[in-house]
């Protein structure tokens, strides 16, 4: 692992990594032949005293990219002048050995004054930041002391500013400028580091929809990754600032995720209303007054905005303040049909399950095979070559797609124009996996897919529908088998149509290979969710476990006195 404390040195390593030298991470013995090996670069911008909420972060950026960039910086510009910039914990050894364990491969570690030092070219970089020491503030003491509301309108630094409803809610009443900081510095990040990914926690739940804003409004090419809250086994959520807490206060700060159960709870009976929902927080939090709100919210979990009732989603935060300690938590709440997401190695038995699982539950199977067919059908009529993906990322960014119908029979149509049949046809079947492989198209559909999501009812199948098409999946599935279970099937199989047999020991060395492809390639790689179920099927018939599927959703999914209804039919 290498330690960087400039910008300059990392950019310097970062571009020989990206130059094609990951051989030499191979053979240096720290690469594992599971991560991608296709150069992709995921950042993890953190400001240290790292956690298993922070861990959790890295271990999913190290899934999903050949280097992880883990940046550890306490952003002076986000604080304001009367909060914790100076005390808030610092442990950089620990958090190296940290890094080092999760196979991080470069901590970024900039000082203040190499992070924003050099960005005013008429100051000399000599301990303060050139920007504070022009503007007269490096006397007052901000420096020291943070920079947001009195002295971030002074620097001479440009800064970027989310929209003001974004930032005037929440957290944002008490920390005016706190949101500029941070898009700030996260954008200076994502421009020295440029990663194809960066990783970010639902905890801060604001600070991740301003982001998003930030990345589709800037149109940077970045895809952010937001990681579910990590909590201590009693409820408490995961945070640098648990350290302030003395034994009694920590015990107390469980009161803020036991106020969001009691909302969950009145939210699963029914409770929909703004006030319902946070009065269940309200009476909770009453009962250990040492505990101050600083805010009990419903927004909308995209545009911050607040909430009368929750139509789709909601977003119910937290800020409350123990002694001098503010910590924070949330709960999205989503009023919608639940999701299915059944993940697994090719052969494992999953389309024919996905299927059946969708019958019998009463849920749109989300036929993704057929909406790349639909795109191919389009490409193939608007006489494009599959090699020119800048023309396809055009013709797909602008085409409708709709899918309709029951999991027996999927309907199609694009651009309002049926083609159900036509998708079927022999061209189609040629061209469909070249037209999947091409990154914009497959980008593309997952974001339609997604929208599919947001109404739910659905159930679907693939390599990484749980982590990465719908990460909030209420029920997420890995379906296994052995290679050997497999290759004995595929045999099966190829006997059943009157094919030629071929070797099991040469079935499996091609499974084998499959499944080592599937789960390093750039596009849509094979994971399992942490938070998935894994069936392994190898003793099961497809009925079985079906059979256990539905009993699972029964049991963890649908709600005691709720109809479960298909959503499309
Ligand atoms: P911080 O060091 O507090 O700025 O956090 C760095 C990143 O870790 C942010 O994206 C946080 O949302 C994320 N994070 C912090 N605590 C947790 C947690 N308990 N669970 C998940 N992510 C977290």
């Amino acid at each position: 692992m290498r330690v960087f404390t400039t910008a300059a040195g990392l950019r310097c390593y970062l571009s020989k990594l990206r130059a094609g030298q990951h051989q030499a991470k191979e053979q240096d013995g720290t690469h594992s032949s599971c991560y991608p090996l296709d150069g992709s670069v995921g950042l993890v911008p953190t400001m240290g005293a790292l956690h298993d909420g922070h861990l959790s972060l890295i271990r999913r950026a190290r899934q999903e990219n050949a280097w992880v960039v883990v940046s550890i910086f306490v952003n002076p510009l986000q604080f304001g002048p009367n909060e914790d910039f100076k005390t808030y914990p610092r442990q950089p050894i620990q958090d190296q050995q940290l890094c080092e364990q999760a196979g991080v491969d470069v901590v970024f570690a900039p000082t203040v004054e190499a992070l924003y030092g050099h960005s005013n070219p008429l100051g000399k970089p000599d301990g303060e930041p050139n920007g504070l020491k022009q503007a007269g503030l490096a006397q007052t003491g901000l420096a020291q002391t943070g920079l947001a509301q009195t002295g971030l309108a002074q620097i001479g630094l440009t800064q970027v500013m989310p929209p003001a409803p974004m930032t005037s809610e929440l957290c944002g009443q008490t920390r005016p400028g706190h949101f500029t900081g941070v898009a700030t510095v996260v954008t200076k990040l994502f421009n020295i580091v440029q990663p194809d990914r960066a990783y970010f926690g639902q905890k801060d739940a604001q600070q991740v929809a301003i982001l998003q804003k930030l990345v589709a409004d800037l149109n940077l090419p970045i895809e952010l990754r937001v990681c579910p809250i990590v909590r201590e086994h009693d409820g408490l959520a995961l945070s640098s600032r648990n350290q302030y807490l003395s034994p009694e206060q920590r015990a107390q700060a469980t009161i803020l995720n036991r106020g969001l159960r009691q909302a969950e709870q009145a939210f699963r009976a029914g409770g929909r209303l703004r006030q319902v929902l946070i009065e269940a927080v309200q009476a909770e939090l009453e009962t250990v007054p040492t505990v101050q709100p600083e805010y009990i919210e419903l927004v909308h979990p995209e545009t911050m905005l607040p909430l009368q009732q929750v139509e789709e989603a909601g977003l119910l935060a937290i800020a409350a303040r123990i002694g001098s300690t503010r910590l924070i938590d949330n709960l999205v709440l989503r009023n919608r049909q639940p999701i299915v997401a059944i993940d697994g190695p090719a052969g494992a038995g999953k389309s024919t399950v996905v299927r059946q699982v969708a019958q019998v539950l009463g849920l749109l199977y989300l036929d993704t095979g057929a909406m790349y067919r639909a795109v191919t059908w389009l490409v193939l009529q608007s006489d494009l070559r599959v090699g020119d993906e800048a023309a396809i990322a055009e013709l797909v960014s602008q085409c409708q797609i709709d899918i309709s119908g029951n999991p027996a029979m999927t309907r199609v149509a694009i651009n309002g124009q049926d083609i159900t049949a036509a998708i079927r046809s022999p061209e189609i079947t040629a061209q469909v996996s070249a037209v999947s492989a091409l990154p914009t198209v497959r980008r593309e559909l997952v974001k339609r897919q997604q929208d599919y999501g947001r109404r739910g009812g659905i159930v679907m199948d693939g390599r990484d529908i749980g982590t990465c098409v719908f990460p909030d999946a209420e029920l997420k599935i890995f379906l296994t088998a052995s290679v050997q279970e497999r290759a004995r099937r595929r045999q099966q199989d190829l006997k059943n149509q009157g094919q030629s047999e071929i070797a099991l020991a040469e079935l499996e060395r091609a499974i084998y290979e499959r499944d080592l492809k599937d789960s390093t390639r750039r596009i849509a790689p094979l994971r399992q969710a942490e938070d998935a179920i894994e069936i392994q099927s190898d003793h099961l018939t497809i009925d079985q476990v079906v059979a256990k599927i539905v009993a699972l959703y029964h049991e963890r999914v649908s709600r005691p006195g709720e109809a479960v209804s298909p959503i499309l039919g």
